[in-house]
């Protein structure tokens, strides 16, 4: 393990570990998160000072890079925050509060907190419509795991969630738990996050004429029919994307609740969205993570809703 990235510095000391998500959170310096100042800040010193600690002259008000963050609230060392960073970014299918907890050493209860919370920073706000002139998005839906008002033991996909995910061709993938598969659960999510002048592609439900013929082309496989692929029209990619999902719930998040699937929808869209092949190893995708925990404050109580 003499070269485990888990037994670099910043993963072992505290003090390394908030260097360097102050680094990636603020590369311009400090910035003040009670009023946005950040020309007159001191660096707090002495033995008895907290690591990390700054204060702010213009409010004079104190503060650490852990303030308006996922992380404020909490005891752990950032040393161990940005472990389970990399073992949540690292791991294809995901990995579970369990082994989260006995791999970091810390109880149940803080893993299950810090996976959440780190899912939190991995989701993306505010961005504009995917695809683009000469860009082709697939788009399908999937369901999964048994819908909280349904009794335990009832078949068929209507008492499962439905996902909607859309996946650009040699680029990201968006999901969104959807309320079912009807025309009002599906296109105005579509029509949000897809630029008109993208080419589409889909199987043949009905749900996805009308919103394909606003895009600059529709594509779409009969699957009912055996037919899987003709040309650039296929649902391949998504498809793809589902089997990584399906086996990461099944075999890490068996029980994820229907509360929590959309912070389970966002960690898988954000591996998948920084992988290998668009040149994000691990670290990278770890420190895009750690960009990720700003304005996203999640306190205890709102992790449960
Ligand atoms: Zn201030």
């Amino acid at each position: 393990m003499a070269n485990s990235i888990l037994s670099a510095k910043v993963m072992q000391n505290e003090a390394a570990a908030i260097a360097w998500v102050e680094a990636r959170v603020w590369p311009q310096g400090p910035v003040c998160p009670h009023c946005g100042g950040f020309d007159r800040i001191g660096k707090m010193a002495g033995k008895a000072t907290r690591i990390g600690l700054y204060k702010c002259y213009q409010c004079r008000k104190q503060f650490t890079v852990k303030v308006g963050t996922v992380f404020e609230d909490s005891h752990v060392p950032m040393n161990l925050w940005l472990q389970a960073m990399y073992l949540l970014c690292s791991s294809k299918k995901g990995i579970s509060s369990n082994q989260l907890s006995r791999t970091l050493g810390v109880t149940l209860k803080t893993a299950w907190f810090m996976s959440h919370r780190i899912r939190e920073a991995m989701r993306v706000v505010g961005v504009e419509p995917m695809g683009g002139a000469g860009e082709v998005v697939e788009v399908d839906e999937t369901y999964i795991g048994r819908r909280a008002i349904v009794p335990k033991g009832a078949k068929g996909w209507y008492n499962k969630n439905t996902v909607l995910t859309l996946v650009q061709r040699g680029g990201s993938a968006r999901s969104f738990h959807v309320d079912g598969n009807r025309l009002d659960d599906i296109v105005p999510v579509v029509e949000a996050n897809l630029k008109r002048e993208s080419a589409m592609m889909t199987d043949e439900a009905p749900v996805y004429r009308e919103v394909g013929k606003a895009m600059a082309a529709h594509g779409t496989v009969n699957h009912g029919q055996d037919e899987y692929v003709r040309g650039a029209i296929h649902t391949n990619t998504v498809e793809g994307f589902y089997s990584i999902f399906k086996r990461g719930m099944k075999g890490t998040y068996q029980h994820c609740k229907e509360k929590h699937l959309h912070r389970c929808l966002a960690e898988f869209d954000f591996r998948y969205s920084n992988r290998v092949r668009l040149g994000v190893d691990d670290v990278e995708r770890t420190a895009r993570a750690v960009k990720g925990i700003v304005g996203k404050r999640l306190t205890y109580a709102t992790s449960h809703k």
